[in-house]
């Protein structure tokens, strides 16, 4: 499984849809300061299902979408489409390419999530990519200070970093929600 393409379309500061094709196995962004290098790594948390808006540098939800500059209107929708080889299928779906979607219209309240063209739920998300060792909230995308923060963390956060590297969050989450089914059951 690796990350084989990105595309924004709308999402910040990318107005016209860009598209990055990741071929090779490292790979550097390089630009000048406020070029948007940032942006395209909050738009990989982003599309992950990313709900801070402090980690993603936002004050509010709409702020992921293109507001305008002296040359061009702002832009009433953003999008991010996150293209994963999964020829080894360590994402547990039949495919052997699988683009996760997030779409949010100014507006709207909520984003749309979508696999491979399908609307699903952020949960549906968070489980496929939890089961394949891979989550927006740790080592996924490594942010400017990040490292520290995980050298000076306290025990429960250290730990919470580990579960999703070991492949124990995707216990956790089902375990969550057999906990909720039980309540609502017992109600
Ligand atoms: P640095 O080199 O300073 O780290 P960078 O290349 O990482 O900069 P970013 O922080 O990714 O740059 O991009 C900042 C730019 O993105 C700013 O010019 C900001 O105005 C622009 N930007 C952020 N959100 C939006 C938005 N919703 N609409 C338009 N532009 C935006
Ligand atoms: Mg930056």
């Amino acid at each position: 499984m690796y990350l084989q393409k990105l595309v924004l379309t709308g999402f910040k500061s990318f107005v016209e849809s860009t598209t990055f094709v990741f071929d090779a196995p490292f790979v550097a962004i390089v630009g000048p300061n406020g070029s948007g290098k940032t942006n395209v790594a909050d738009a990989m948390r982003w599309v992950m299902g990313e709900q801070s808006h402090k980690l993603m540098r936002m004050k509010h939800h709409t702020d992921a979408i293109f507001s305008g500059s002296t040359s061009k209107a702002r832009l009433g929708l953003a999008q991010v489409d996150l293209h994963i080889n999964n020829s080894d299928h360590r994402l547990q779906l039949d495919y052997d390419e699988v683009v996760i979607t997030r779409r949010l219209a100014r507006g709207d309240n909520e984003t749309e999530y979508l696999i491979n063209k399908q609307p699903v739920r952020l949960q549906d998300i968070i489980l496929l990519l939890a089961q394949a060792n891979f989550g927006q909230k740790s080592y996924g995308v490594i942010g400017q200070g990040m490292i520290t923060d995980i050298l000076n963390a306290n025990p429960p956060d250290r730990k919470n970093f580990f579960d999703e590297a070991t492949g124990v969050k995707e216990f956790q989450i089902k375990r969550d929600q057999a906990i909720n089914k039980l309540i609502r059951t017992e109600d």
